[in-house]
């Protein structure tokens, strides 16, 4: 049987879960790494990019006799993140050995939590691109161990292992199979990175691979059986997983048009090539012979651990959202933006404060996010401060400038020349408000363009050519409105 693998110009077909008669259905598990300074059971660093094996206490490094250490700040952020998913806190959890053989497993068993984890049941809210809001049931979360590196590509003939990951804390976030869509499963991991960002549990940076996920795939005639599935392995940016799932969809509905059977088993994405292969069958829990790991005691959370760290969380970006859209009145698709991460929100609210909050949003999608991105620079460190924006924005309303020199003023703010009003001030930008020199220049427009004053009369669209001459006359400082209203009544319109 020939398969053909989708064109990337496909992805948005698969977005829209054009499937044809079957019903696509996806479960994520995300890794996501604990923000803490400590790993899980020792005392080792975490911090990204120190020299291989630097970062290794004798436990991570699976030595005879060493015993784990939990470390309660990471069960904070697990219980942190429970809460912020709407979850179920289990007050008695346990730490269990899932036994398997790696090279960068020195200890040949992960512990993990099996039976028992920290976290059950909860639900988020999620809005696929151009969909309607979809919850997404939240299976459990619990904590486990990062395996080391295997490195194999510094060496032709040897592979290298670096520990430093080793025992590095992840939540296992696992969802119910409740996405219908590689949109849905794109903004579900979208949303959780939000909300583990906007909790500060886990840096939810998915380049350096501390947010991660495992897809699950299958296909079925909706209504029918769940189908066999697939899952992708450690997928680290949303429009991989978005790939992954078109590409393993149209596998699977190949394979059984044609009559075939799926395997299940376990496969790698490969991005530059565009599809999945097979990495191993897949196996069973029990195959990993789990069992209570009886070096750690289990967890027992009091009420007031649980409450304590309940009564500590932020708002989130859900919450925010919402309340953008009723305190500030924004649309939609402004409010959801601009909570899409805490700086940005915290930075819209200075900008919003006692102005009209659709222009901030306004300023700051367009002219900001426009020169932030394209200079590579995250918000935090943007060289105009939301002070600074608002203090432009107050220029435009008081009718200072227009907004059309704004966008000049705003660049030179930009580039550090200085405030809003520094830079008005000193390039003589202040809109020409005086009638008489309006009505002077409007004079000169129309008597050097006969003709075409003419034609306005029958054609008032012309009207658009003299103001245009007039502000160019005026290097852009003439009021707009108060030259268009002199325009009209002299052409006689
Ligand atoms: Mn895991």
């Amino acid at each position: 049987m020939t398969f053909i693998a989708p064109r990337v110009a496909d992805e948005k077909d698969w977005l829209q879960g054009e499937t044809g008669p079957w019903e696509l259905i996806i479960g994520l598990e995300v890794h996501a790494q604990v923000a803490s300074i400590a790993k899980l059971f020792s005392g080792a660093p975490t911090a990204f990019g120190a020299e291989p094996n630097t970062q290794v206490a004798l436990v991570d490094a699976g030595l005879p006799g060493m015993l784990p250490v939990v470390n309660k700040y990471c069960v904070e952020q697990a219980v942190r993140t429970g809460l912020g998913l709407n979850a179920q806190i289990n007050k008695f959890s346990r730490f269990d050995r899932k036994n398997y053989f790696y090279v960068d497993l020195p200890q040949g068993y992960q512990i993990s939590q099996f039976e028992h984890p920290v976290v059950g049941e909860g639900e988020i809210e999620i809005v696929p691109e151009g969909g309607e809001p979809v919850t997404v049931g939240i299976e459990r979360l619990h904590l486990e161990q990062d395996a080391g590196k295997s490195i194999h590509d510094l060496s032709p003939d040897e592979t290298y292992v670096d520990l430093n990951r080793s025992g590095v804390a992840l939540m296992e976030i696992v969802s119910k199979p409740d996405m219908r869509s590689a949109a849905e499963a794109s903004a579900y991991v979208d949303a959780l990175r939000q909300i583990v960002r906007a909790l500060g549990t886990c840096d939810g940076d998915m380049e350096k691979g501390n947010l991660r996920a495992d897809v699950n795939v299958s296909v079925r005639k909706p209504g029918g059986e769940l189908g066999t599935r697939c899952e992708i392995k450690n997928v680290n940016s949303l429009r991989f997983i978005r790939q992954a799932i078109g590409y393993e969809a149209r596998r699977h509905i190949e394979i059984l048009e044609a009559g075939g059977e799926i395997d299940q088993e376990t496969r790698l994405y490969d991005t530059v090539k565009g599809e999945t292969r097979t990495m191993r069958s897949k196996e069973d829990a029990h195959d990993y012979r789990y069992f209570p790991d009886p070096d750690l005691l289990p967890l027992e959370l009091s009420d007031d651990f649980i409450d304590r760290i309940k009564a500590d969380l932020p708002e989130l970006p859900a919450a925010r959202k919402a309340r953008f859209v009723e305190q500030f009145r924004l649309p939609d698709y402004d409010a959801g933006v601009l909570t899409s991460d805490k700086a940005t929100g915290d930075y819209f609210e200075i900008v919003a404060q006692k102005r009209d909050p659709k222009s901030a949003s306004n300023w700051m999608m367009g002219e900001l996010f426009g020169r932030l991105n394209a200079d590579e620079i995250g918000i935090e460190d943007s060289p105009v401060s939301a002070d600074a924006l608002g203090g432009l924005i107050d220029r435009i309303a008081d009718k200072t400038i227009s907004g059309k020199i704004a966008k000049d003023v705003f660049s030179k703010m930009f580039e550090g020349e200085g405030t809003a009003d520094e830079i008005i001030e000193r390039d003589g930008l202040k809109q020409v408000t005086d009638m008489g020199a309006i009505e002077a220049m409007v004079d000169e427009v129309i008597a050097a363009n006969r003709d075409q004053a003419e034609k306005a009369k029958d054609n008032p669209k012309l009207v658009g050519f003299f103001v245009g001459q007039v502000m160019k006359k005026s290097q852009g400082k003439a009021n707009p409105q108060a030259v268009n209203e002199l325009l009209r009544s002299k052409l006689g319109l």
